[in-house]
């Protein structure tokens, strides 16, 4: 090898180590991810599981997985590194975190880290006012107009609604249309402006300080099938610091990974991808999936594997 060709490995070495930004592995290029679980009122035993096979199956990224102690248990271990991770996936609703991983939580946040609210997730924690900031919208688990505003959307404008009364409900589980309300935001781009969601839960009255950045997707919450009547924020990310922060509140986990509609649909499993890849790095390199639901057809994905073509 000449001393030439020896300076240019160097250079290349020292350039690749340049380049590197964030935890991303640098063999591998994946972007590392976390989810947090190990209590929630849902099937969180099925649904961690499943998030991490729909993240690795990608091919983009490495996913952890990190349980609390059950709930009413001894939470003080309870210490995951948040800081060595691209994106954190928060699937818990459950007992508090001791208060030293509230603030290595909060830090992560502060210092720009990629979060995914996970449907139920904003349904934890509503006495901790900052973590009510960094999901925008939350339910249930006592939340009132003390929470702050209902947030929906009348002939497509946001309304924040004062109105005294609980947060968190939902109608019946159905299939239903997500109407796309950002199609420059590079999770939305490319993807048809309405699709078909399998059948899952839709949150609706649902409350918070509503700091929504960009809402991305919005639903129709019928009344005649338990719903608020109101066109509901479903998708959206939230406008905290410099963190990227995408909310997801559809996807509610059935009771095995085979019966499971809500995130077998094609079109969760994008949506959770890409906000993924957002949430670590800012943007969107993903292709369209060929199976993509259409407007009037759902489509089930029960591999949680995107296909070839
Ligand atoms: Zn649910």
């Amino acid at each position: 090898m000449t001393i030439t060709r020896k300076l240019l490995i160097i250079a290349a070495t020292f350039l690749a180590a340049f380049l590197f930004i964030g935890n991303a592995d640098a063999k591998s290029g994946k972007q590392k991810a976390l989810v947090v679980s190990g209590q929630n009122n849902h099937n969180w035993e099925v649904s961690h599981k499943v998030i991490k096979l729909i993240l690795d199956n990608s091919g983009l990224f490495e996913t952890d997985i990190v349980l609390t102690a059950p709930a009413g248990g001894d939470m003080s271990g309870f210490h995951p590194d948040f800081s060595a991770y691209d994106v954190v996936v928060l699937d818990y609703n459950g007992d508090r975190w001791p208060a030293e991983t509230d603030a290595a939580f909060m830090e992560y946040v502060n210092n720009g880290g990629g979060i995914i609210v996970y449907h139920a997730a904003d349904n934890a924690f509503s006495g901790w006012e900052e973590f009510n900031k960094v999901i925008a919208l939350g339910g249930w688990e006592g939340r009132t107009e003390k929470s702050g505003p209902y947030y929906y959307l009348v002939d497509g404008k946001p309304v924040l609604d004062t109105t005294p009364g609980p947060g968190g409900s939902h109608g019946e589980q159905r299939e239903y249309p997500m109407n796309a309300r950002n199609a420059k935001h590079p999770i939305v781009k490319g993807l048809p402006e309405v699709w078909m969601h399998a059948q899952d839960e839709m949150y609706d009255r649902m409350r918070g300080p509503a700091n929504i950045k960009d809402l991305l997707y919005s639903g129709f919450a019928i009344e005649s099938r338990g719903g608020s009547g109101r066109e509901e924020p479903l998708v959206f990310t939230v406008d905290y610091g410099k963190a990227r922060i995408f909310h997801i509140m559809i996807g509610h986990c059935g009771p095995t990974a085979e019966e499971n509609p809500a995130m077998q649909c094609a079109g969760f499993q994008t949506l959770l991808l890409r906000g993924a890849e957002w949430a670590a790095t800012g943007k969107v390199k993903q292709p369209v999936p060929s199976d993509f639901p259409t407007a009037s057809a759902v489509s089930l994905r029960p591999d949680y594997t995107v296909p070839a073509k």
